[in-house]
C-alpha cells in the first residue's frame, strides 16, 4: 500500500464539473508533467450528479498519477477540500478549483516560491477580479473586510482556496479537533511562514458557479462565528446601550410625572417596547447560532463520508509520534 511520497500533491474539489473537467485535466497535466518531479492529483468528487464520475474514471485510465476520492453525498467545497488534503501524500500539497478560474500554470511558481524561501504556505492572491460579476466582487470585498476586521488581519485579502501547503502545515491542520474548518481562516491562523503570489482570476471556463447566495452567506457566517466571539460581545454592548437608554427614559418619565404631563408619550413607549423586543430576539438568535455550532461540535459527526469505491479511501494516519 505504501507508495513513494510524491514531491507534490494537487487537491481538486469537484462538484458537477463535467463541462470543464477535460480541459482542466489537459492544462493541469501539461503543467505537472513539465515539472519533472513525482506528483499526484487527488480529485475529490463531491457527490456529483452529472457525468463527472464517468469523466474522472476515463481520465484515470490514462493518467496513473490521478487518484479519485468520491464523497457519498455533496458535502460542500470546504469539506471536499479537507477530504482531499487529508488524503494527499505529497511533501507539498496544492489546492485548486476545477473551473480554471485559478490557473494551473501557476502551481510551479507556488512551489518554487515555497522552496526558495523555505516557506510553509504560499497563497494565490487574486489581485485582479475584473472577470467576476460586480455582485460577486462586492460580496467578496465585504467578506474579506469583515473577516480581517473580526477574525484576524493575518488573513490575506483575496486569498481563496488556491494555495500551496507544506506537509508540516497539513499535519498541523489534521491535528485540529475541528471537523469542518474554514480553511482560508484556519490556515493563516496556524502561524507558519508564508508568502503571496498574485494572479488574475479568470472567468469560469464552462459550467456555472456552485456557490449560491445562501452558500456564500453560510461561509461568511461560519467564518466569523467559528472564529470570533465579537458578535456576542456586540450583543453585550447592545445590552449596555439599552440600559443607558432606559436610564435616560426613566429620567424623562420622572420629569414628565413631576410636571403633571404624563398622558402623552404613548408613541415613544410603543417604539421603545418594540425596539427592545427586537434587540432581544436578535441577540437570542445570535446566541442560538453559537449554540448550534457547539451542538454540532459535540455531536462530532463527520462533515463528509468517503465512498468505498474511492482510490485508497482511508485517511492517512497523522505523521506525528
Ligand atoms: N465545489 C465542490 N462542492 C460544492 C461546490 C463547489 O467541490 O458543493 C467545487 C467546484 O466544483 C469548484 C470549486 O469547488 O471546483 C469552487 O466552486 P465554484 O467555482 O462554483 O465557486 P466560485 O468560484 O464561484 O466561488
Ligand atoms: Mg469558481
Amino acid at each position: 500500500m505504501a507508495r513513494p511520497e510524491p514531491a507534490l500533491s494537487v487537491v481538486v474539489p469537484i462538484f458537477n464539473e463535467e463541462a470543464v473537467l477535460p480541459l482542466f485535466a489537459v492544462r493541469l497535466r501539461a503543467t505537472l508533467d513539465e515539472l519533472g518531479e513525482a506528483y499526484e492529483v487527488v480529485a475529490v468528487d463531491d457527490g456529483s450528479t452529472d457525468a463527472t464520475p464517468a469523466v474522472l474514471a476515463g481520465l484515470r485510465r490514462g493518467w496513473p498519477q490521478l487518484r479519485v476520492i468520491r464523497l457519498r453525498r455533496n458535502s460542500g467545497h470546504q469539506a471536499a477540500l479537507t477530504a482531499g488534503l487529508f488524503r494527499a501524500r505529497g511533501a507539498y500539497v496544492a489546492s485548486i478549483d476545477a473551473d480554471l478560474q485559478d490557473p494551473p500554470e501557476l502551481i510551479p511558481e507556488l512551489l518554487r516560491t515555497a522552496r526558495a524561501g523555505g516557506l510553509d504556505i504560499v497563497y494565490g492572491v487574486r489581485n485582479d477580479r475584473s472577470t467576476d460579476p460586480p455582485f460577486k466582487r462586492w460580496t467578496a470585498g465585504l467578506y474579506y473586510r469583515l473577516v480581517r476586521r473580526l477574525v484576524a488581519d493575518t488573513v490575506p485579502a483575496q486569498a481563496g482556496d488556491f494555495r500551496l501547503l507544506s506537509r508540516a502545515t497539513v499535519e498541523a491542520l489534521r491535528e485540529l479537533p475541528e471537523r469542518a474548518p474554514v480553511l482560508r481562516l484556519v490556515v493563516p491562523w496556524l502561524g507558519f511562514p508564508s508568502a503571496e503570489v498574485g494572479y488574475a482570476r479568470a472567468e469560469r471556463a464552462a459550467g456555472r458557479t456552485k456557490y449560491s447566495l445562501s452558500r456564500m452567506v453560510r461561509l461568511a457566517a461560519d467564518s466569523v462565528i467559528n472564529f470570533s466571539p465579537v458578535p456576542l460581545r456586540l450583543a453585550t454592548w447592545l445590552g449596555v446601550c439599552g440600559v443607558l437608554l432606559c436610564g435616560v427614559l426613566v429620567i424623562i418619565a420622572i420629569v414628565a410625572y413631576l410636571r403633571d404631563s404624563t398622558v402623552a408619550g404613548w408613541a415613544s413607549l410603543y417604539v421603545v417596547v418594540l425596539f427592545l423586543g427586537a434587540v432581544q430576539l436578535l441577540c437570542l438568535g445570535l446566541l442560538g447560532e453559537y449554540v448550534a455550532r457547539i451542538f454540532g461540535a459535540v455531536q462530532g459527526r463527520p462533515s463528509y463520508f468517503v465512498s468505498a469505491d474511492s482510490d485508497d479511501a482511508g485517511e492517512l494516519p497523522p505523521a506525528g509520534g
